[in-house]
C-alpha cells in the first residue's frame, strides 16, 4: 500500500535491534486517515471472506482492530497480556514471547467471546517471528473457530514470520513488507 510506505519513509525511525518506530501515526500518535486507509484496505482484501470476529492483541493492535471491525460490522476481541482479575476462569490461553519487551506473556480470551461457529481474522500492527500470531492462532484452534487469515500492517519480511505462517498455509496479507533495514533506510518488498 504506497500511502502507508510514504508514511513509513517519511515519520519512520529506525532503532536498534531491527525495531522501526511509527509512534507519530500508529503506535503512539493515531492519525485517523491511516487507520482508516488500513481498514479499509483489509476490507478490501478480506470482505469477501464473511468474517464474524477480528481478534488482535493487546495493546498496539487494539485500535487498528477497532477501526478495521467498523469496516466490518463485526465485534473486535483483544487478547490480554495478564490475566487481570474481573476477566474470569474461563479462559482460552497461549505463550507469546514478545519481541520488544523481550519476554514471554501468557495471552489470555474469555471463552465467552470465542466459539466454535467464529470466522476470525486476526490483526496485528507488526509481524516479525512470527510469535503473537502464532499464540493467537493457537487461541482460535483452542475455541474451534475458523482462521481466515491475518492482516498485518507492516511486515518485517527478512525476520522469517510471514514465511512460517504462509508455510502452514494461513493467509497473511501486509500492508506494507520491509526486506531490509538499515540505520537509516527502510527497503520495501516490490
Ligand atoms: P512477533 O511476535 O511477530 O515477533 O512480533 C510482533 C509483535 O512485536 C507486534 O505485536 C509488535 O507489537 C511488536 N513488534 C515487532 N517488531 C516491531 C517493530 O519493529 N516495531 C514495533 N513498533 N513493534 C514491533
Amino acid at each position: 500500500m504506497k500511502y502507508l510506505e510514504d508514511m513509513i519513509r517519511r515519520y519512520g525511525e529506525i532503532e536498534k535491534g531491527n525495531i522501526l518506530k511509527v509512534d507519530s501515526f500508529l503506535n503512539h500518535r493515531m492519525d485517523p486517515q491511516v487507520y482508516k486507509e488500513i481498514g479499509k484496505a483489509f476490507l478490501r482484501l478480506f470482505g469477501d471472506c464473511e468474517v464474524t470476529m477480528i481478534l488482535t492483541i493487546e495493546a498496539s493492535g487494539i485500535g487498528i482492530a477497532a477501526v478495521t471491525a467498523q469496516y466490518f460490522m463485526v465485534p473486535a476481541v483483544f487478547a490480554k497480556k495478564s490475566k487481570t482479575s474481573n476477566i474470569g476462569d474461563d479462559l482460552y490461553s497461549a505463550a507469546v514471547y514478545s519481541y520488544t519487551h523481550r519476554r514471554s506473556n501468557t495471552i489470555v480470551v474469555s471463552k465467552k467471546y470465542l466459539s466454535t461457529d467464529d470466522r476470525v481474522l486476526i490483526i496485528d500492527d507488526f509481524l516479525a517471528n512470527g510469535q503473537a500470531l502464532m499464540g493467537l492462532k493457537s487461541i482460535v484452534g483452542q475455541a474451534g473457530a475458523e482462521l481466515i487469515g491475518c492482516g498485518i500492517v507492516i511486515e518485517k519480511g527478512f525476520q522469517g514470520g510471514g514465511r512460517m505462517l504462509r508455510e502452514q498455509g494461513i493467509r497473511v496479507e501486509s500492508l506494507a513488507i520491509i526486506d531490509a533495514m538499515t540505520e537509516n533506510t527502510v527497503v520495501f518488498k516490490k
